[in-house]
């Protein structure tokens, strides 16, 4: 029996195609239809020693999906392509202000096409999808309050709730109240902490804002009592192999901290994070945390039992079968 294929950590604006950046480029005239190498500019190629030139990637083209028909046509591919690599199950996250940002449409709009984007793409493939809303930490801590309600108008088409962005520029704790807030409204919540700053970071994440999961939360693996907190309380790690390596994250897949964590018995995922940046599918993450990484069967299993575990549904997905 092959192993369940869940992605629980999957941005939404890094999954748009290339191809249809092109199209949508081409159809409106945007200066990217003329670029010289246009892949490189949507594509990392290799490490980028850094959270923020990898942030770039995902996020300088995002104006050339302009419409909000568009949106609604990347959310459906989206579904479509994590159909065709064979996914059992797939949480998208997005930003509906960070969109807002570079598109000037308005972030409730944006919820409702990409839901009916995903709704549509479900449809087709039958495959079942949550959608978490993340908040814009680099808009600070009370625009992250306001991001919030507007999320929770719509609060049935989410799982949960995110918080991406500028990790070492603004720290977790700052984001108390917006978190309070969706900790009321029974949503989930995942942060991205321990990937650009250190394991101080993944600790307030849990602490100050309640996070069940942790976006990445490599550094974890710098801090045994951090481990043993994290092991203990069952919060969930959603490492990305290819993505904390072009991050600088993790020096390597070989060397990649997910050995010390899973060793130390921390719940750990695997992840696409961008699969477009990333140029990765997860069945092509799987594969590398098997060949290059050097995970062991065994170790496979416990991944991909416990992303049953830590999805954010009530939804019977696979089992894990020894
Ligand atoms: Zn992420």
């Amino acid at each position: 029996m092959p192993l369940p294929l869940i992605d629980l950590h999957r941005h939404l604006e890094g999954s748009i195609r290339s191809s249809t950046f092109l199209d949508l480029a081409r159809r409106d005239g945007h200066p990217f239809a003329q670029a010289d190498r246009p892949r490189d500019e949507l594509v990392a190629s290799g490490p980028l020693g850094g959270l923020l030139p990898y942030l770039a990637k995902v996020d300088d083209q995002i104006g050339v999906i302009a419409g909000l028909g568009d949106w609604r046509r990347v959310a459906r591919e989206a579904v479509e392509d994590a159909f065709n690599d064979g996914l059992d199950y797939v949480e998208f996250r997005f930003s509906p202000y960070f969109i807002e940002q570079r598109t000037s449409l308005d972030p409730l709009a944006v919820i409702d096409a990409v839901a009916a984007g995903v709704a549509d793409g479900s449809a087709v493939t039958g495959l079942p999808v949550g959608l978490i809303a993340t908040i814009l930490r680099d808009l600070g801590p009370d625009a992250a309050v306001s991001q919030v309600t507007t999320f929770l108008a719509r609060r049935d088409l989410f799982c949960g709730v995110d918080l991406a962005g500028n990790e070492a520029g603004y720290a977790a704790d700052l984001f108390q109240p917006a978190f309070a807030r969706v900790r009321d409204a029974g949503l989930h919540i995942t942060v991205h902490a321990g990937e650009a700053a250190g394991p101080e970071s993944v600790r307030a994440a849990v602490r100050d804002l309640g996070a069940e999961r942790i976006g990445h939360g490599v550094r974890s693996a710098e801090d045994p009592m951090l481990m043993a907190e994290l092991a203990a309380a069952g919060v969930t790690l959603e490492v990305a192999l290819t993505s904390n390596t072009q991050t600088g994250a993790a020096p390597g897949y070989r060397q990649h901290q997910i050995h010390t964590l899973l060793a130390a018995g921390v719940p750990v995922t695997l992840n696409t994070d961008n699969p477009r940046v990333s140029d990765v599918t997860l069945s092509q993450e799987h594969a590398l945390a098997r060949y290059a990484t050097g995970l062991s069967d065994q170790q496979l299993r416990t991944v991909a039992e416990q992303s049953v575990r830590a999805a954010f549904t009530d939804l019977q997905l696979p089992a894990v079968r020894t």
